[in-house]
């Protein structure tokens, strides 16, 4: 496997960055990842637009240009022959002495990596559902910004694991579902209206919501960008997530807790084909 790091295409193996990086001591960096079909990003733009944001929102320093970024990413996949898979995208502030203020004069750090998925393995898990649990959503007050900082993230997704789920729907204070440890959530409620929460500080804007979100416009699913709690989705029709890594992935299982009937429902299998067939008519 070939990576991109800083300028050079090295060795997966060998790659590395230097140990005062900012990344490293700080979680002072900004991350992407795309999926990619026949050898083709998916959701090319709107990731490319959200990176911008993040780098704008930390005052990062942009690497490079779009044209030049598009250009390495491509190189990256090719170097790869990623056919179908994922691209890792990572942003650093760059590396300097330790020491919290901005450093002067530092370069950002770019590093990309890439690898296949076996979209057989993916289909598989979509067909049977996933379980997730809920944890208390304790990250910060800007979730929105796609940051490296993703400790509650690791704590709440190995205690997924831990508890023979997958992933967890994250809860805030008020016993409202905020969004999964690494995507999206909505529920399909009993009027068959879908829900999933506004994006506000508190969750990602994710790129496959706005591109499943954009699905839903031409059909006539009624959607609403409102809260709900975890007795709601307890209660629901469906349930499901979204992220660039998983699609669209339906939760058969909350706290060990069967949605309706425990196996994945009629919208999330129609929504999971649908994006699948728009991301590769678009890639
Ligand atoms: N929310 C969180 C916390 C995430 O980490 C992710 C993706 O990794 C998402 C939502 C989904 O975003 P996207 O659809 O752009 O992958």
């Amino acid at each position: 496997r070939i990576a991109y790091v800083d300028g050079r295409y090295v060795r997966h193996a060998n790659a590395c960055v230097h140990i005062e990086d900012r990344g490293y001591q700080f979680a002072d960096a900004v991350y992407e990842v795309w999926s990619v079909f026949n050898g083709r990003l998916a959701d090319t733009q709107g990731h490319l637009d959200r990176l911008d944001r993040s780098l704008n929102e930390l005052r990062i320093e942009t690497p490079m240009t779009r044209p030049a970024l598009l250009v390495v990413l491509y190189e990256v996949i090719r170097r790869n022959r990623i056919k179908d898979g994922m691209v890792y995208l990572q942003v650093s502030r760059g590396a300097a002495p330790r020491d919290h203020f901005f450093p002067a004069g530092v370069k950002p750090t770019l590093v990309i990596t890439a690898r296949s998925v076996d979209r057989k393995v993916a289909a598989a898990k979509a067909e049977t559902g996933i379980k997730v649990i809920t944890q208390p959503d304790i990250r910060w007050g800007r979730c929105d910004i796609k940051t490296v900082g993703l400790l509650p993230n690791v704590l709440a997704k190995q205690a997924a694991k831990d508890a023979g789920a997958s992933d967890v729907l994250f809860v805030d204070s008020e016993g409202f579902i905020t969004e999964g440890g690494s995507a999206n959530a909505y529920i399909v409620d009993q009027a068959g209206v879908i829900r999933t929460r506004s994006l506000t500080a508190n969750i990602l804007a994710g790129i496959t919501r706005a591109q499943l979100l954009k699905i839903l416009g031409s059909t006539d699913i009624q959607v609403k960008e409102e809260a709900f709690s975890v007795a709601q989705a307890l209660g629901a029709k469906e349930v499901f997530v979204t992220a660039a890594t998983s699609l669209v992935m339906p939760i058969v299982d909350i706290d060990g807790h069967k949605i309706a009937d425990g196996k994945p429902g009629p919208v999330a299998t129609a929504l999971r084909a649908a994006y699948i067939e728009n991301a590769i008519a678009n890639a």
